[in-house]
């Protein structure tokens, strides 16, 4: 959570337990999310590029370690359709704003994984 919607949940409770993981419904829990980015102002800014670079890093290692693996087209369709619907997705720079990844890239990466674990089979935001 970036600082700038961190200080828009903090002015408001009722609004920061609507956007918070406690909240059970989850498409209600995102659309929260959406606004409270709307209140917050401008695009939450990415991880710093230091950070960006250093899971860049990271995960072509993995992937290169793993025999670099191509995500099957139906999973990379998957994955594609949750970044779009998700909340920390930068529609106009088409990147997560978790981790700075462009979203047609990742996908396509065998050995990549949503920090926000909503890739998950068994995650809550997939189903
Ligand atoms: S990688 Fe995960 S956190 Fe980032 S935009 Fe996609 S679903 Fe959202």
């Amino acid at each position: 959570m970036t600082d700038d919607v961190a200080s828009a949940l903090a002015r408001n409770a009722r609004l920061a337990w609507l956007a918070s993981d406690a909240n059970p419904d989850v498409a209600q829990r995102d659309a929260y999310r959406v606004l409270v980015r709307r209140i917050a102002g401008p695009a939450a800014a990415y991880p710093s590029i230091a950070t960006q670079a250093r899971g860049l890093a990271g995960s072509l290692a993995s992937w290169f370690r793993a025999g670099c693996p191509i995500t099957p087209s139906a999973e990379r369709a998957r994955r594609r359709a949750i970044c779009t619907g998700c909340p920390e997705f930068d529609a106009q720079a088409r990147r997560c704003r978790v981790c700075g990844c462009f979203g047609a890239a990742k996908p396509w990466l065998g050995t990549a994984t949503c920090p926000r674990g909503r890739w998950d089979p068994t995650s809550e935001e997939t189903s």
